[in-house]
């Protein structure tokens, strides 16, 4: 019994035993089972909001390509078109992408594109398939393929991506460009008319200095040749205005020229070292030229717009300057092969405020100040782009109310030779026995050339169109003919070759073009039309001197 009772208990004990097992197992899988479900709810939640993310990523794209203005269009590596913006499909009539989705870029825009503006863009998108740079271009559009909607694109293509797909992006420029086209129309008109009045004003001043000239040549009384001196000088600062003018509205028609000749540095350092000493004498400033002694001799350049440029800046010095003096001191920046130039005065100085303005046309600073002092404010604009022009720069440093220095740097090139100096030097003579024609179809421009002629002891004869020229010169052989540039029916280019091909005695006769149409390309014109020289108006008798030198017959000058 004893046994029976021992064994009913061990079966307990082992069941319990089980059953704690059991137990355990069973809180192990529940365990298990609430994580397995915790986990699934999350994975859930995560699976939901990952869709709405999505969901709301593909909203804003679709947003961003609906509403985007600029054309933006993405393409495989193929070529073909894998996303685009909804403008682009606006501009080629489509309702949806699914019309161009899979077709290749340059069969789909060969019916908008010109010949030439595929070519380019295929280039484009060829060069930047094979590299990391991006392509930029402008081009004329018309998505209407019926000339309507001709429209000015700036395309640029990049490739993106690993899978080399290309993203093109096209900005409409046509209004800017539209605005920008009639700024410039504006400008040019601007230009033009200032460029016609300096030309029509030369023309009266032509007679102003050439007639006082002879009045103060024939001999009136002292007092009277004072006054005429008064005149000459007004008109001299009337006409530096009017040149001044008309180089500042060739700057704005961008037809400034600059023309580049052998010339000796040296010289014209001395020159207007000279020139300037008169005038300082007046005002008892002190003027010091310090040149370097490296300074190249000979220089390749424009010898006229340096000399403009150094006027200029000296003038201002001057004027500006009451006590103490200017130093102008001139050197080589070898590394460079730049030449520098530094105008230094001990004037009023100019404001910090006030140095921004300085190289803008038309401005004056300190006008109540300096309202005694004469200028149109266009010296320092002209400067600058000269400068500019010539590929140097300008630059200025200022202590108000003690002094100025402005900075000139010129990049210059070696002469190809050794300059043999010119006579420049006008020497009196006569050449009464000289035959000489003027053409102009103004009265006056005829007199004021007949009076210069006149200090050589020459009675020219005149005429006063083309035709008469030529009638003219069937009949007499000249020694030079003077020829204006501008007249009605037949201008001076146009006589020139009718006098060179049809008047056998003239066929060789010097033509000296008299102009006051100083503008870009005016000199390659004449000397290209068969004419020999060029005599600027208002005419200038030194200038006229060494002319009828250069070209009359040696057997006509009476020295
Ligand atoms: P223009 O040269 O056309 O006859 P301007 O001399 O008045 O006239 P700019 O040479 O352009 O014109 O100079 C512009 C302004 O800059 C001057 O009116 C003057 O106010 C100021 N300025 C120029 N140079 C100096 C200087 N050395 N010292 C002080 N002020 C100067
Ligand atoms: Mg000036």
């Amino acid at each position: 019994m004893e046994s029976a009772n021992t064994s009913i208990t061990d079966d307990n004990a082992a069941l319990r035993k089980e059953i704690n097992k059991l137990s355990r197992e069973l809180r192990l899988i529940k365990g298990q089972l609430d994580r397995a479900i915790k986990s699934a709810e999350a994975n859930e939640a995560i699976g939901i909001s990952l869709r709405m993310v999505n969901s709301m990523q593909r909203a804003y794209t679709e947003l961003l390509l609906e509403s985007c203005p600029n054309v933006i269009a993405l393409l495989d590596q193929n070529g073909k078109f894998v996303l685009s913006t909804k403008s682009l499909l606006n501009l080629m009539g489509v309702p949806n992408f699914d019309f161009i989705r899979n077709l290749r870029y340059d069969d789909t825009f060969a019916k908008y594109f010109s010949k030439e503006c595929m070519q380019v863009l295929k280039n484009a998108v060829e060069k930047v398939a094979m590299s990391d740079d991006s392509a930029l271009f402008d081009m004329w559009i018309d998505f209407s393929e019926k000339g309507e909607n001709l429209r000015y694109y700036s395309v640029e293509l990049r490739r993106i991506g690993v899978d080399n797909s290309i993203i093109m992006v096209m900005i409409d420029l046509t209004d800017f460009m539209q605005e920008k086209q009639r700024a410039e129309m504006a400008s040019n008109a601007k230009s033009d008319f200032l460029a016609a009045v300096s030309h029509e004003l030369r023309t009266p001043m032509n007679a102003i200095i050439g007639m006082s000239g002879a009045l103060k040549r024939s001999g009136i009384s002292p007092d009277h040749a004072k006054y005429v001196t008064d005149i000459q000088n007004a008109s001299a600062s009337l006409m530096s205005i009017i040149d001044d003018i008309l180089d500042f509205s060739k700057i704005e028609a961008d037809k400034m020229d600059v023309v580049d000749d052998d010339y000796d540095l040296s010289d014209t350092l001395d020159n207007l070292h000279s020139m300037f000493m008169t005038v300082f004498a007046q005002k008892e400033l002190k003027l010091e030229f310090d040149i370097s002694p490296d300074m190249p001799k000979f220089i390749y350049g424009d010898e006229k717009r340096l000399r403009q440029i150094i006027t200029n800046l000296l003038s201002n010095a001057y004027k500006y300057t009451q006590t103490g003096g200017i130093i102008f001191s001139a050197w080589h920046e070898e590394h460079e092969s730049c030449l520098r130039f530094d105008i230094k005065d001990t004037g009023i100085g100019i404001r910090k405020e006030d140095l921004e303005k300085l190289f803008k046309p038309f401005e004056q600073l300190d006008v109540r100040k300096n309202r005694n002092i004469v200028g149109t404010g266009l010296g320092l604009a002209i400067c600058y782009n000269l400068c500019l022009i010539m590929g140097g720069e300008i630059w200025v440093d200022s202590v108000y109310g003690e002094g100025t220095t402005f900075s000139v740097k010129l990049p210059y090139k070696k002469a190809n030779g050794v300059i043999v100096k010119k006579n420049v030097e006008a020497i009196e003579f006569s050449a009464s026995n000289a035959k000489i024609l003027v053409v102009d179809d103004i009265d006056i421009n005829l007199s004021v050339a007949e009076a210069l002629l006149e200090t050589f002891e020459i009675i020219p004869d005149l005429a006063k169109s083309g035709m008469e020229a030529i009638r003219l010169a069937k009949e007499k052989k000249y020694d030079i003919i003077f020829m204006d540039h501008m007249m009605p029916e037949m201008d001076g280019v146009e006589t020139t070759a009718n006098i060179r091909s049809l008047c056998d005695w003239n066929s060789q006769v010097p033509i000296i073009a008299l102009t006051a149409n100083v503008i870009k390309g005016m000199d390659e014109l004449f000397l290209s039309s068969k004419m020999n020289d060029i005599l600027p108006k208002p005419i200038d008798l030194n200038a006229l001197n060494l002319c009828l030198r250069k070209w009359l017959p040696e057997e006509t000058v009476n020295l």
